[in-house]
């Protein structure tokens, strides 16, 4: 489709890794993933479908653009929300080339007569195209050359059973450590070609919440910073007093998490509260907290997810300078 593409996402793309040993960290997966596709290739077939499964920005959408260029195969994109209809699917599916790479984006939000009509497709490559409205409609079954899905979804649990077991693998993406961060904003200081001091490159990575994205998103912010404000040079300094102005903490958490955060502790008293309730008291999406902000939160052990609901951890409190209030728990 002809939608206008975001900056941001340019931006994004420039930095793209386009093959799978540029592709840093998550070493389990990419072992994974080599092995399905040379044994595809060795054998001359189509890889099985493939699930990638993880928090927005680890990496799903390069990893599928590295799949196709590594099996040289073209690439079509779409989107869960962006398929409002089964008849959108099936013009998708009908027009695909043989070996084409389907990557379809927040495949758990697909409708419920798209998602079927997914699985028959990814099972028997056929679909059934419907012709005429009424009792005059017929369907046509046709059949589809060999093609391979991935989908990429922000949780695996989110996908129907019948769905998830057409994937012939499946790969977990994890939060990036420190040090891969590191790697990652040092490579794309390099495409940028800007000089990243070092001390700078381990202020970014330990403040972008573990997530690729948001890291390369610091350095242009610290770019931006160094070229209007400072000296042009990418050292310590710059990145303290960029993520200042951004609001970055030195935790990694911005002004959303932290207001999730402050709502926990000081509306809800610490909780347990509703998702929804707490999602409401920031003003964002449910699916937004739960996906982009919780997961973060919870792995750095700020919040908790409990039985009753979202609770805030010792450390939230300590974190905000408040006090934990007196409890049995201590
Ligand atoms: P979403 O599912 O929301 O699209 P995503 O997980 O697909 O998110 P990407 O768009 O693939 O995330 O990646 C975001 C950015 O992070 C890209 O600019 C990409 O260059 C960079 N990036 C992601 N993973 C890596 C990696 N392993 N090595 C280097 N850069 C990476």
């Amino acid at each position: 489709s002809a939608e206008a593409v975001p900056p941001e996402r340019t931006a994004e793309a420039a930095l793209r890794p386009r093959h799978l040993d540029e592709f840093v960290g998550q070493q389990v997966v990419r072992d994974q993933l080599s092995l399905v596709l040379d044994a595809a290739s060795a054998r001359g077939r189509t890889p099985e479908h493939v699930l990638l499964s993880g928090p927005p920005g680890l990496g799903k959408t390069t990893l599928a653009m590295i799949i196709a260029a590594e099996l040289t195969a073209p690439l079509r994109i779409t989107s869960g929300p962006a398929i409002q209809h089964a008849g959108d699917l099936a013009a998708i599916l009908s027009s695909l080339d043989e070996g084409e790479v389907l990557f379809i984006d927040e495949i758990h939000r697909l409708a419920r007569p798209a998602e079927e009509m997914l699985y028959i497709a990814m099972e028997d490559f056929r679909v059934d195209v419907v012709v005429g409205k009424g009792v005059g409609a017929t369907s046509i079954p046709l059949d589809l050359p060999p093609f391979t899905v991935v989908g990429a979804t922000t949780r695996a649990g989110l996908l129907p059973a019948p769905l998830r077991d057409r994937f012939g693998f499946i790969g977990h993406l994890d939060f990036y450590s420190p040090q891969e961060l590191r790697e990652v904003v040092r490579r794309s200081a390099e495409r940028l070609e800007v000089a990243l001091e070092e001390t700078a490159s381990v202020e970014i990575a330990s403040r972008s919440r573990g997530t690729p994205r948001i890291a390369n998103r610091l350095l242009r912010r610290v770019r931006d910073w160094a070229q209007v404000r400072g000296s042009g040079r990418l050292d310590l300094a710059a990145a303290k007093e960029a993520l200042r102005v951004y609001e970055v903490d030195e935790r990694g958490l911005d002004r959303l998490d932290r207001a999730v955060l402050s709502a926990l502790c000081g509306r809800f008293s610490g909780g347990p509260v509703g998702l929804s309730t707490l999602a409401v008291a920031v003003g964002e999406e449910t699916e937004t907290v739960e996906t982009m902000i919780e997961p973060y939160l919870v792995r750095e052990g700020f919040l908790l997810r409990t039985p009753r609901g979202r609770a805030a951890a010792p450390a939230a409190w300590t974190h905000l300078g408040l006090a934990p209030p007196e409890g049995p728990e201590g």
